[in-house]
């Protein structure tokens, strides 16, 4: 397939699809529109989780075993941190804090996280255009049971284990693009727009919450795809399909379809899946992302159901 593509991503399920697509085609091509909804400032610093997650992915420095933060990572920050009774509950390795470090060093000199984010990446080789949904702050929150909990404390604190009943985007409504994440939607050399194995509601949707890509994803003229994150019934890692359960929806294909219904045009379904009461266009393929072989063959697929759309 010629021409560019762009794909709504999170962090570790979409960094999975995002790395197969840049095996696939030229990398310089692919428009990566990630997730901020997870953004928070901890210790006075200000950590992009999903922006990080595809960095590390992309060039090459991810932990894959352990599923976030970098290979050959140590931790003596954390032990000194430790030792001095300081807050413990988010792991930040000696590399990783360096990412953060830089980050919030430049974001107080007046950089936008946009400018930093092509900065880090060019730094580290990554020919893949990452582009967070915003410059402007944008941050989930969770109604649970246990009280209104900000994103990170309900995923790594908690463990994901308190119910949810509601989930909320603060800055959103008032939240512009980023620089080239509307233009990369409307650009006619835009051939395909894929969403990303990434947990719908709390990857997705903060990038769906942004008014003004809603809107130009409505008015896109390219296929929309989704590759499904919902494997045999249930999410490959993660909260997905707990999630799904308390907000009172089936972890099916036919639900995380009906969650995009107004964008989607199309949807790759995991062959273990049924597609009994799928009413939008769909392939089936097996969708499980364990070797390199497996992302590009996903992302292939994906590609494969756009162009298709696209006749
Ligand atoms: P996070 O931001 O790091 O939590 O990661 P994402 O939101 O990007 O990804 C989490 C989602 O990816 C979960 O819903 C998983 O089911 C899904 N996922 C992870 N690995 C795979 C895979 O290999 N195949 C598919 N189809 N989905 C996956």
């Amino acid at each position: 397939m010629t021409g560019r593509v762009v794909v709504l991503t999170g962090g570790v399920g979409g960094a999975k699809l995002v790395l197969g697509l840049a095996h696939l085609i030229a990398p310089e091509a692919i428009t990566a529109i990630v997730n901020t909804g997870d953004d928070f400032r901890h210790l006075g610093l200000a950590i992009s989780p999903d922006i990080d997650t595809l960095l590390y992915t992309l060039s090459g420095k991810a932990n894959g075993a352990q599923g976030w933060g970098r290979e050959g990572e140590t931790w003596q920050f954390m032990d000194a941190l430790r030792s001095l009774g300081g807050e413990d509950w988010f792991n930040l390795g000696d590399g990783d804090l360096a990412l953060h470090i830089e980050r919030s060093a430049a974001l107080a000199r007046g950089e936008t996280l946009s400018a930093i984010t092509r900065r880090f990446g060019e730094a580290w080789g990554v020919r893949t255009r990452m582009l967070p949904m915003s410059d402007d702050p944008v941050a989930t929150h969770l109604a649970t049971d246990i009280g209104d909990l900000p994103f990170q404390r309900y995923f790594v604190e908690h463990r994901c284990a308190p119910a949810v009943g509601a989930i909320r985007f603060d800055g959103a409504d008032g939240a512009s693009p980023a620089p080239g994440v509307i233009e990369a939607i409307r650009d006619p050399a835009t051939r395909a727009i894929l969403i990303a194995p990434s947990n719908p509601y709390l990857s997705v949707d903060p990038i769906l919450a942004v008014p003004g890509i809603r809107r130009a994803l409505e008015a896109a003229e390219a296929p929309i795809v989704a590759v499904s994150p919902i494997v045999g019934g249930k999410a490959v890692k993660g909260p997905t399909a707990k999630l799904m359960a308390e907000l009172g929806v089936a972890p099916t294909p036919a639900a995380v379809a009906a969650h995009y219904a107004g964008i989607l045009d199309g949807l790759l379904v995991d062959e273990r899946d049924a597609t009994i009461d799928l009413v939008i266009p769909y392939d089936r393929a097996d969708t499980l992302m364990t070797t390199l072989d497996d992302r590009v063959r996903v992302a292939h697929a994906a590609l494969a159901l756009a162009e298709r759309l696209a006749r």
